[in-house]
């Protein structure tokens, strides 16, 4: 470990508190190594274990706060996630990368989730439903499930751990958190804001370290019931195996590989914008990032130079400046993992229009930066086409009708986003129950959820459940149906429902 680096804690059992391995890693800023952040708990298993065991305490009180007032600390959560937005925003800029705007745009989402969520404690709605017999009431109301075990991926560094955490607490249950372990500086500022709230501290633990270590040691453990996932196919595959043995309610959410489609009717000015955000945002690291350009033949050739031309000129640099368009990848990794599939693409026959090298040059010389990359002539089945890079790579794909791209958009393994860009409204219709994925944008990229309206993919991207919205809160809940006969004497469901009634009972 670095001389004069802060050593940065776990939160377990109420307390900051050292990793009973003794053990750390380092955290630096991927556009430029010599920044060093903090040094976090490289943590044990027991160190999760121990977090468990505090958060079933946390459980057995916060379960019984009614809703209303868990709602009421996560409004103050949201409160104060706005006072603190741009210092969080900085900080995850300069842990991750990505530009400031849109490190500003995942802080707000965290906002926009906690005011939802907040909202939400006085809406947990059951149904009183009508019974099949007399003087009988039939009811169903939400109970919380237990200790929720949250693990999740670099790329959304605050958005995701509270598209899961908020609806997770404000249903009642504790939460075990493992951030990524390339972003644990602003897991441990999210987890700063929740105590400030008064969320009860026993109710939220943060253990840092390593997946195949922490993140499994909460994933084996029967006390945890509960497990949201966001990350790879690969890592949520492992997840899924113990889960299902264990009988766990998991929620994955994995890769994606999404096309944007153009039309030849489209407005092409309108698509470019599109793309180049779809593509170039978070340096291509969304889950939602546009990896595929679907082009009708008609317009390909033109559309490409026009794309040419622009991604050429997009600045990169650190996403502290705010000149910068295009920041860092997040480790050398990654930005061996997208040089590689440049190379596969190029010996499977695609041409590079732009890009295809990591960029250098004074300001880059210290960070993880790659060109933001086309690649034309790719047909459908080569493997830029079919598998997920997570870096500034845009696979173009040439087809003659929509039909087509619809055949190409569906035919790989994920399932996330998809877009398509016309002016012609009967296409975009069929295409919306056509395109086989969770998410649909017509003339815009095929990123930009919004954090009120159910989020997640279909196929190999989840397992079914959805984040965001209104349909989360069935996740993290426990349906309990009530049934209250007050006939005052047995009444049989089924079997007394039509039958002939008792002395003075009225029938249909
Ligand atoms: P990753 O799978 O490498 O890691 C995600 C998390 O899982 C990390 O916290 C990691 O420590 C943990 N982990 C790793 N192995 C584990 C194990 N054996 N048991 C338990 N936990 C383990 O993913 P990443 O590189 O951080 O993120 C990139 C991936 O995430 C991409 O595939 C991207 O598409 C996906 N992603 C999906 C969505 C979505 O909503 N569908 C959103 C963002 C990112």
């Amino acid at each position: 470990m670095p001389q004069n680096s802060q050593n940065f804690q776990n939160f377990i059992a109420g307390e900051w508190v050292a990793p009973s391995t003794g053990n750390y890693f380092e955290n630096r800023n991927p556009a430029d190594w010599n920044d060093l952040i903090g040094c976090f708990p490289r943590s044990g298993p027991e160190d999760a274990q121990r977090a468990i065991a505090s958060a079933q305490r946390g459980f057995a009180q916060w379960s019984k706060t009614p809703a209303p007032l868990r709602g009421a600390v996560l409004q103050r959560v949201g409160d104060l996630l706005v006072q603190k937005k741009e210092a969080i925003a900085r900080a995850m800029t300069r842990e991750m990368g990505k530009v400031l705007a849109e490190t500003r745009g995942d802080v707000q989402e965290g906002i926009d989730t906690a005011f939802y969520a907040a909202s939400e404690g006085r809406r947990l709605f059951g149904r009183v439903v009508p019974s099949e017999l007399r003087n009988k009431w039939a009811m169903t109301y939400r109970r919380p499930i237990g200790v929720a075990g949250i693990i999740t991926p670099f790329n959304f560094p605050l958005a995701i751990p509270t598209w899961k955490m908020f609806p997770a607490l404000l249903c009642g249950n504790a939460v075990i958190f493992k951030p990524a372990e390339d972003v644990p500086h602003t897991g441990h500022l999210l987890i700063e804001v929740l105590l400030e709230a008064g969320l009860p501290p026993e109710v939220i633990q943060l253990v840092h370290g390593q997946g195949s270590v922490v993140g499994k040691a909460i994933i084996d453990d029967p006390a945890v019931p509960v497990i949201s996932f966001t990350g790879s196919t690969e890592t949520g595959s492992i997840i899924g195996a113990t889960c299902g043995r264990l009988h766990k309610r998991l929620s994955l959410e994995m890769g994606g590989k999404n096309a944007m489609i153009v039309m030849d009717d489209a407005d092409l000015d309108l698509a470019l914008d599109g793309v180049l955000w779809g593509a170039f945002g978070t340096t291509g690291q969304r889950c939602t990032a546009t990896s595929r350009l679907i082009l009708h033949e008609r317009i390909h050739d033109r559309f490409l130079k026009m794309l040419g031309d622009r991604a050429g000129k997009l600045r990169l640099g650190s996403g502290l400046d705010d000149r910068t368009e295009v920041g860092p990848l997040i480790h050398e990794e990654a930005r061996q993992k997208v040089d590689e599939y440049v190379g596969i693409g190029k010996r499977e026959g695609a041409s590079v229009v732009i890009g295809g090298a990591p960029a250098t040059g004074q300001t880059l010389a210290s960070g993880w930066f790659y060109q933001p990359t086309v690649l034309a002539g790719v047909r459908a089945g080569m493997r830029v086409e079919q598998e997920e890079i997570f870096g500034p790579v845009l696979s173009a794909i040439k087809v003659g009708s929509l039909d087509e791209a619809v055949r190409v958009n569906n035919d790989v393994q994920y399932g996330l986003s998809s877009s398509l860009y016309t002016r012609d409204v009967n296409a975009a219709f069929q295409a919306m129950s056509d395109l086989d994925n969770g998410i649909t944008y017509i003339n815009a990229p095929t990123i930009g959820a919004e954090a009120h309206l159910p989020f997640g993919g279909v196929k190999q991207t989840g397992n079914g459940h959805r984040e965001g919205g209104w349909e989360v809160y069935e996740f993290y809940s426990e349906t309990k149906v009530c049934y209250i006969d007050y006939s005052g004497h047995l009444q049989r469901a089924q079997i007394d429902t039509y039958a002939e009634g008792r002395e003075g009972d009225e029938r249909v």
